[in-house]
C-alpha cells in the first residue's frame, strides 16, 4: 500500500513494458490498475474507470467472477503442475480438450495446448509444414498471411504478422512467410466498391500462390476480422473467395481466433460468422476470459490423423497446464450456462452497434463500424474523403486516447483509429456510458486537434 508516486518510481525503475517507451513512462508514470469488477477497473488513486477493451482484448466473462478463482484454488491444491509430454495427462487437459471439441465447429476435435496465442501459432507454423512433409510434399513450406496483421510477439508469430515496426527489430520475417495486403477498404479501397475491393484482395492470394507455386505453399492464416491491425472489418465478399482458393490449391486454412473466438463476434468462433471453414483455428485469450494463460491450436480430422502419424516434435512446459485448464473449462461453463454468446447476438451486439455507429456523426469520425463486439472508428480531418491525418500518423489517436482516460474509459488506439471489445457481459447503461464518454473524448480531441 504505498503512495502511487512511489510505486510508479518503482515500476519505472525496474519494469521494462511492453509495447512502451520507458522514458515516457518514467516521465509521466504507469497507471496502477488495483482492483476490478465487472467492465469496471479501480486504479490506486480510486478512478473507476469503464474498460472498453476487455483488458487485452480477453476479459469475455467481465472482471471478478470467484468461480474461477475457486477453480484454480481447487486444482492448484490437488494437482498444481504435471506436464502432458511422453504419453501422460491429467483430467483437466482432457476435460477441457473434449469441451473444445464440443464447442467448436465441424470436425476441430483436437486441441494442442499452449501457454499463449503467440506459442500457438509458433506451433501452427511447425505443425502446417509437418504435415505437408509427413504427406510427401516437404516443398510446401510458405505460409501467406496479410500486412498488418497481428499474430502474436515469439519470432515466429511476430514473422506471420505483419507489423512493419516488429519487422524492423530484425531478421523478421523468417523464411518462407510471404505477406499479402489486407482487406482494409476505408484505408485503401480508393474507388472501389466494398464488394470489389474484398475480391480484388481476397485474389492476391491466388496471384500470389501462382506465383510462389503451388508446391510450395502450405497455409494461410489470417483473422476473421483483424484486431490489433485497427478493428478491420473485412468486406462480405473477402472470405468466400479466400475459401474458395484455399479450397481450389489445396492449401491450409488457420482461422488465427485469439480475438474473435469465444463470442467476441457474436458467435462461439468469427469462423462462423464469417463462413469459414478452417482447418487450423488458433485460440487463446478469451478461451479463459484471461484469468490464466492459455492459448492452443484446434486441429481438423484430417490433420490430427496425419500429425499423429508421426512423433510431433514440439511442445511447451505449459502445454495443458491443469490450472490454467481447470479455469478455462470454468470459464467456458459460464459462457455456455449462462448464455453470454446467445445474449451477445440477440441483444447486446445489436444494441451496441445501434450506439456505436452514432459515433459517425462526429466531425472528427470517418467511419464507426463494429462486429459483434468488437468495433473502430477511424479519426479523420475530412470525412467527405476518408482522409488520413497527413502528419505523423497516430497522433491523433494518441490525443483521442488520452482524452478517453480522463474521461475514465479504456478505448485503444491503432494509428488514427480508435477500437473497442468490451466484455461481453457488459449492460446496456454501461454502454450508455461508454458512448458517452466516448463521445466527450471525442469532441475534447476535435477541439485539441482544430487549434
Ligand atoms: N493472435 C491474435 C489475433 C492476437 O490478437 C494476439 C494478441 O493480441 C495473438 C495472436 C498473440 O497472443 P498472445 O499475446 O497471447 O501471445
Amino acid at each position: 500500500h504505498m503512495p502511487t508516486a512511489q510505486l510508479q518510481a518503482l515500476d519505472a525503475a525496474h519494469h521494462m513494458h511492453p509495447f512502451t517507451q520507458g522514458d515516457e513512462l518514467a516521465a509521466k508514470g504507469a497507471r496502477i490498475i488495483t482492483r476490478a469488477k465487472g467492465v469496471t477497473l479501480t486504479d490506486s488513486e480510486g478512478h473507476e474507470i469503464l474498460d472498453a477493451m476487455a483488458g487485452l482484448w480477453c476479459v469475455n466473462i467481465g472482471y471478478g467472477r470467484d468461480e474461477l478463482a475457486e477453480a484454480a484454488a481447487r486444482q492448484m491444491k490437488e494437482l498444481p503442475y504435471y506436464n502432458t509430454f511422453f504419453q501422460t495427462t491429467h483430467v483437466p487437459a482432457i476435460a477441457l480438450a473434449d469441451k473444445l471439441a464440443e464447442l467448436t465447429p465441424h470436425d476441430l476435435n483436437h486441441v494442442f495446448y499452449a501457454g499463449s496465442g503467440s506459442e500457438a501459432n509458433d506451433t501452427n507454423i511447425r505443425l502446417v509444414r509437418t504435415y505437408w512433409a509427413q504427406k510427401g510434399k516437404p516443398t510446401k513450406k510458405v505460409i501467406i498471411s496479410r500486412k498488418n496483421a497481428y499474430h502474436g510477439s515469439s519470432v515466429g508469430s511476430a514473422s506471420l504478422g505483419g507489423m512493419s515496426a516488429m519487422h524492423a527489430q530484425g531478421g523478421l520475417p523468417i523464411p518462407d512467410v510471404h505477406h499479402i495486403n489486407q482487406p482494409h477498404w476505408y484505408g485503401e479501397g480508393g474507388d472501389m466498391t466494398p464488394e470489389e475491393f474484398g475480391l480484388a484482395r481476397a485474389r492476391e492470394l491466388e496471384d500470389a500462390i501462382l506465383e510462389l507455386g503451388e508446391d510450395r505453399v502450405a497455409a494461410f492464416i489470417g483473422e476473421p476480422v483483424q484486431g490489433a491491425g485497427g478493428v478491420i472489418i473485412p468486406p462480405e465478399t473477402y472470405w468466400p473467395e479466400i475459401q474458395r482458393i484455399c479450397d481450389k490449391y489445396e492449401i491450409l486454412l488457420i482461422a488465427d481466433e485469439v480475438i474473435c473466438g469465444f463470442g467476441r463476434t457474436g458467435t462461439w468462433f468469427g469462423s462462423e460468422s464469417f463462413g469459414i471453414k478452417p482447418h487450423v483455428m488458433t485460440i487463446a485469450k478469451g478461451l479463459s476470459s484471461g484469468y490464466a494463460p492459455i492459448g492452443g491450436s484446434l486441429v481438423c480430422d484430417e490433420v490430427a490423423e496425419v500429425i499423429n502419424g508421426c512423433e510431433f516434435a514440439h511442445g511447451y512446459t505449459y502445454s495443458g497446464h491443469p490450472v490454467a485448464c481447470a479455469v478455462a473449462l470454468e470459464n467456458l461453463r459460464i459462457l455456455q450456462e449462462e448464455g453470454i454468446v446467445d445474449r451477445v447476438a440477440s441483444d447486446t451486439a445489436p444494441y451496441l452497434k445501434k450506439k456505436w455507429e452514432t459515433l459517425a456523426d462526429h466531425p472528427l469520425v470517418g467511419e464507426a463500424r463494429i462486429a459483434g463486439m468488437m468495433g473502430s472508428i477511424a479519426l479523420s480531418p475530412d470525412k467527405a474523403n476518408r482522409a488520413a491525418f497527413a502528419a505523423d500518423p497516430g497522433t491523433a489517436g494518441l490525443i483521442c486516447r488520452e482524452a478517453c482516460f480522463a474521461n475514465n474509459l479504456v478505448m485503444r488506439h491503432v494509428g488514427d483509429r480508435m477500437v473497442i471489445s468490451p466484455p461481453l457481459v457488459i449492460t446496456h447503461e454501461e454502454i450508455d456510458t461508454l458512448i458517452a464518454r466516448a463521445g466527450a473524448a471525442l469532441d475534447q480531441a476535435h477541439a485539441r486537434l482544430s487549434d
